[in-house]
């Protein structure tokens, strides 16, 4: 059996899906990844050994400036440009927080973290765009 409408909607989805990454790899220079360069900094003084995971760089470590940054503040992962250190492993969710953060950072390139601050400085963390956009797309599993 056939479901043309649905089966339609699907197929939209799917090239969305390719049309955004792809879009994002042929940028010629992808500022945002400047910031990769904090996150390893962070990672390597939380005393983390990188790990490469779904085309990221990944610190797991409850030590260090993890868990100043951290976990003495209680939030349980950080994200810099393609770099994400969080105090334990990441739950399915978690990665799909984290991830939405990433494509943050390569669609808007070094003003991400100036605007995250502005934002967060106006609304807090839990109204903050960017946490909600993220927090949307860690619920939806077909991302
Ligand atoms: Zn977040």
């Amino acid at each position: 059996m056939v479901r043309p409408d649905r089966d339609r909607s699907r197929a939209f989805d799917a090239r969305a899906r390719v049309r955004g990454p792809s879009r994002r790899r042929e940028r010629a220079l992808n500022t945002g990844r400047v910031y990769d360069l904090v996150g390893h900094v962070i990672g390597l003084l939380s005393l983390a050994r990188p790990r490469r995971a779904r085309g990221v760089t990944q610190y797991v470590s409850d030590r260090g400036l993890a868990f100043l940054i951290l976990k003495r503040r209680g939030y349980s992962a950080i994200t810099f440009g393609h770099v994400i250190v969080s105090l334990a492993p990441l739950t399915e969710r978690g990665w799909r927080h984290e991830l939405a953060h990433v494509g943050q950072y390569d669609r808007l390139g070094l003003r991400f973290i100036p605007l995250y601050l502005w934002h967060y400085s106006r609304v807090g963390y839990a109204r903050h765009p960017f946490e909600r956009e993220a927090e949307a797309e860690s619920l939806d599993s077909t991302m």
